[in-house]
């Protein structure tokens, strides 16, 4: 898809249709993707299908087919990031441009630090006073993040106010299928969602919102999709392994990756080297191209900034 549309003139590019696979099933989904050690759990199929479900087994946490259901209707394969992704025609639908460079499409970069004092976010502490400021001024009435309890373990969460955003900011580097939580705004009832999720989690999104009859499932709600920087993510026995080896994880205030190390901010500092933590990443991470979130309005990261600063991609109207 990616040469297909490549080549063509500016206008007919507007018409290049989505690719849909109405003869695909869970079955081709589990043979090309989950089987083969590519789905990044990012849950876009968990999502907009209620018959598929993310199991709870920590190292093998895959979406899994409910067994009473044989209907091949293509939406799990088709919505999926890691079946095709036509990255020019998401992009010129998203930003109206095709990215030029390996940052993708986008109109400024700055180095930013909240000025919300309660807030203490993972670098910057950007994407939680984004989202309270979109919450203040009506631009959004949710947002679907991921917070976690108190063993570090991921949840999504609907947040409506800066409590709940300032409960679930900081970096969980935990797989998990966090566009669930766009579901569960959804269900909830709100018209103005706002999303911050990975790379891959915006990917599989940004082809739920682009897609085309028969499988447009009108999420028009979302209104705001904020990525982070990633550049690779771990299974969640990584957390039994810092339980084990370092510290209870109710003591861990903080985690993050900085140059060779992984560091887990407890009553001391660990700091454990990430060669020592490789065979935890997610196998999904392998093929990924996407460092900076290219698909989002606005992606936000540590590196390129000073301690304490994220760096800033604005890359829509939206989201400037
Ligand atoms: C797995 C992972 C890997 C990352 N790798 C890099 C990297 O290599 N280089 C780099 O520069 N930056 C990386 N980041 C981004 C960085 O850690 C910060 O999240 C980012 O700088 C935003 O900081 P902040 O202070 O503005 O965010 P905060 O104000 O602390 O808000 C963070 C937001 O991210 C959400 N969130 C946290 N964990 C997850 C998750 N697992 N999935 C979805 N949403 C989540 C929270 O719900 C919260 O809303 C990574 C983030 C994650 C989750």
């Amino acid at each position: 898809m990616v040469e297909e549309t490549a080549g063509l003139a500016m206008e007919e590019r507007k018409y290049v249709r989505l690719p849909t696979f109405l003869e695909r099933g869970f079955s081709d989904l589990n043979r090309e993707v989950v089987s083969k050690r590519i789905c990044c759990l990012c849950g876009t199929c968990a999502a907009f299908c209620d018959k598929i479900k993310i199991g709870d087994s920590k190292s093998e946490e895959a979406p899994e087919f409910s067994e009473d259901y044989d209907t091949v209707c293509g939406l799990c394969y088709t919505l999926c990031p890691r079946t095709s992704l036509p990255l020019p025609e998401l992009e010129r639908r998203i930003f109206g441009a095709v990215q030029e460079d390996v940052l993708g499409v986008y109109r400024n970069c700055y180095a930013v630090k909240s000025k919300k004092s309660d807030i203490t976010g993972q670098d910057g502490g950007t994407v939680s006073a984004l989202l309270a400021y979109a919450l203040e001024e009506g631009v959004l009435d949710c947002a679907a993040i991921t917070a976690a309890d108190d063993q570090w373990r991921p949840k999504t969460k609907v947040a409506t106010n800066g409590a709940d955003l300032k409960a679930g900011a900081g970096t969980k580097y935990t797989l998990y299928p966090s566009v669930i939580g766009v579901r569960d705004a959804i269900e909830e009832g709100h018209t103005a969602i706002g999303f911050v999720g990975l790379p891959c989690q915006i990917q599989g999104l940004r082809k739920v919102q682009m897609s085309e009859q028969p499988y447009d499932v009108g999420i028009d709600k979302l209104k705001l999709v904020i990525g982070l920087f990633c550049m690779e993510n771990f299974r969640e026995e990584l957390l039994d392994y810092i339980a084990e080896k370092y510290t209870k994880l109710e003591n861990v205030s903080k985690c993050d990756i900085k140059g060779k190390d992984f560091s887990v901010y407890a009553k001391e500092k660990h700091s454990i080297p990430l060669v020592d933590i490789k065979d935890y990443v997610g196998d999904g991470c392998s093929i990924c191209m996407d460092f900076t979130a290219e698909l989002a309005d606005i992606s936000v990261g540590s590196v390129g900034s000073e301690e304490g600063w994220s760096t800033v991609f604005v890359r829509s109207e939206k989201g400037e």
